[in-house]
């Protein structure tokens, strides 16, 4: 009688640091943000399309976009997700704080969405559509975690 063979799993921790440019529009973008807690985005020429956070080329027109527009701190929340799982965070390696919530908010003014923290837990309390309002950190740095939370108006 053939034995099969006994099955092997290696296990390992890859690490892998990386850094990107976010480019000239997203420098604006986050510059904006750490300096004057302000929100900027860019607008299509062609279609009218507003994105936030900013981009140099219109994608589904692609046309290179050189008009700033400015956008306020509300938007509107487009989906969220409690997080309760455990896991390591991969911007520390340490594991992360749970639960906390995520969403995706469209500037007022804007058609595009940003990825973000929210400062509500129960989801019970939050709603697709909902308005909500930026709250920054007080010592900005660049990124896009400079944004606090979202929180409900
Ligand atoms: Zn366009």
């Amino acid at each position: 009688m053939k034995k099969e063979p006994e099955q092997m799993i290696f296990h390992a921790l890859a690490e892998v640091p990386y850094a990107y440019s976010v480019g000239a529009e997203g420098s604006r973008f986050l510059a904006e943000i750490r300096d004057n807690k302000r929100f900027v985005g860019t607008r299509c020429p062609k279609c009218g399309k507003v994105y936030a956070p900013a981009r140099k080329v219109c994608g589904p027109c692609f046309t290179a976009m050189d008009e700033w527009v400015e956008l306020p701190d509300t938007g509107e929340l487009m989906a969220f997700a409690v997080v309760n799982m455990y896991f390591i965070d991969p911007k520390t390696g340490e594991p992360a704080i749970v639960p906390y919530t995520y969403g995706y908010i469209k500037l007022d003014g804007a058609d595009t969405t940003i990825s973000v923290l929210l400062d509500e837990l129960d989801e019970s309390k939050l709603q697709r559509g909902m308005k909500m309002k930026a709250v920054f950190n007080e010592e900005r740095v660049g990124l896009l975690t400079d944004i606090k939370y979202f929180t409900a108006v």
